[in-house]
């Protein structure tokens, strides 16, 4: 064996990260907090609620405008956050980290900008049937603009892309594939390499929403092999209302603007107007800068992590949650995909999800019960909605153990 890396960050230690997120010494009622909604959004830790807060009480102004020196320290700031994204993604430059409100926004821009210049009637964009809804109404909105078709692509009962009819799909006709890193819905870590090399042999771009694979797993975009990546603060322990797109500089370079207003601008006049370069073109107006600060501290905090660890860790969380759950015969889970990531979803007997969320809530055990915004989902599996525990880095075995506690309670109640 070799000798462990002299740079190596210390063993990851659950217990111990907990204290550095103040809200989860919260209670509930008369019970502890089990927060395992984190999907939904993660909770966040001291250095980012500072990293905030010292933002607002020390250099807040505005950015790239000003001639003071709050403006230049906040400058200094946002821009410094938008080259932590760039390391944290391991994109080759630091433009082509666009801020946006979250993933949603991201992909919106994409779906108006680039759809908006290239998409033509009888061409195609795919999204697969475990979609979040903000990687298919922005594709309904252009399509519905620009004459192009939404095609899904189909979901296995196990709750993973069916490959074979994904390739079957793929003609020259697809100009761009809508692909989920990690489903929010089940937790399904999609095969993107895989997919996103298929989308190349005709000739098609690729989307990711890495909303709940960011936080998750390291991102590299070029193993990845997408041309644009979408991701959001709040769930990878940083603020709410700030988030990333990323693309490939070329397709960027290409694009135009999203939104008119000030910053995105290079000269305006009546007769016309010129666009800022990137990544200023598509960030018009005064910017999210104290989300962008937060954001950094978050991305930082979990880089001074074991990360391998940390993945080991949510890995542990799942598995011990099915070994668990076979233990009650009521439990149905929905979706076995082999490849998981953070999220367990289920049904208990003929029980309503959201009648299963209230029981464990009054446990003090927080989870997300519905449709998770994946309706074609849902529908695919002909149910409504799912109970969800979502995991994060600060949960434990523990909470897991509560978490079924509140499900005997609940079968008890419920059915
Ligand atoms: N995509 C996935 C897979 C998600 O889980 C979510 C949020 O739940 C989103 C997109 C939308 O993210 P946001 O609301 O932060 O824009």
């Amino acid at each position: 064996m070799s000798a462990p890396h002299p740079l190596r960050p210390a063993a990851f230690d659950p217990q111990a990260v907990r204290e550095d997120f103040p809200i989860l010494a919260r209670r509930v009622g008369d019970r502890p907090l089990a927060y395992l909604d984190n999907a939904a959004t993660s909770q966040k830790p001291r250095v980012v609620i500072d990293a905030v807060a010292d933002y607002y009480r020390l250099h807040n102004a505005n950015v790239h405008r000003a001639a003071h020196l709050l403006s230049d320290e906040a400058t200094a700031a946002f821009e410094e956050a938008r080259a932590q994204v760039a390391r944290f993604l391991r994109s080759p430059s630091v433009e082509q980290v666009i801020w946006t409100r979250g993933t949603t926004e991201a992909i919106n821009l994409v779906a108006a900008s680039w759809g908006g210049a290239h998409l033509r009637p009888g061409d195609r964009i795919l999204a697969t049937e475990m979609e979040h809804h903000s990687n298919i109404v922005p594709w309904q909105l252009i399509c519905a603009r620009t004459g192009a078709e939404l095609v899904p692509v189909p979901v296995t009962e196990r709750g993973e892309v069916d490959l074979a009819a994904y390739e079957r799909l793929l003609d020259e006709r697809v100009k761009l594939v809508a692909v989920t890193q990690v489903s929010n819905a089940l937790g399904t870590v999609n095969p993107v390499p895989e997919m996103a090399r298929l989308a190349k042999g005709v000739g098609a771009l690729v989307l990711v929403d890495g909303a709940q694979g960011a936080a998750h797993f390291p991102v590299d975009v070029a193993a990845l092999g997408c041309d644009f990546y979408a991701f959001s603060g709040h769930k990878v322990y940083g603020p709410t209302g700030i988030g990333v797109l990323w693309g490939k500089r070329e397709l960027l370079e290409a694009m135009p603007p999203y939104q008119g207003g000030g910053e995105m601008i290079e000269t305006v006049s009546f007769a016309g107007s010129t666009w800022n370069r990137l990544p200023y073109k598509f960030e018009a107006g005064t910017p999210h800068i104290a989300g962008a600060v937060g954001l950094a501290a978050a991305l930082r905090y979990l880089e001074g992590l074991d990360r391998e660890a940390v993945v080991a860790h949510e890995a542990d969380l799942l598995a011990y949650t099915r070994e668990r759950a076979a233990e009650l015969p009521a439990l149905r889970p929905v979706g076995e995909p082999r490849q998981a990531a953070g999220i367990f979803s289920f049904l208990l007997g003929d029980a309503h999800p959201a009648d299963v969320g209230t029981v464990l809530d009054q446990l003090g055990v927080a989870v997300r019960a519905g449709h998770h915004c994946a309706q074609p989902l849902m529908a695919r599996f002909g149910i409504p909605g799912t109970v969800r525990a979502s995991f994060a880095l600060y949960n434990t075995r523990e909470e897991v153990d509560r978490l079924f506690a509140a499900l005997a309670k609940a079968c008890d109640l419920l059915l």
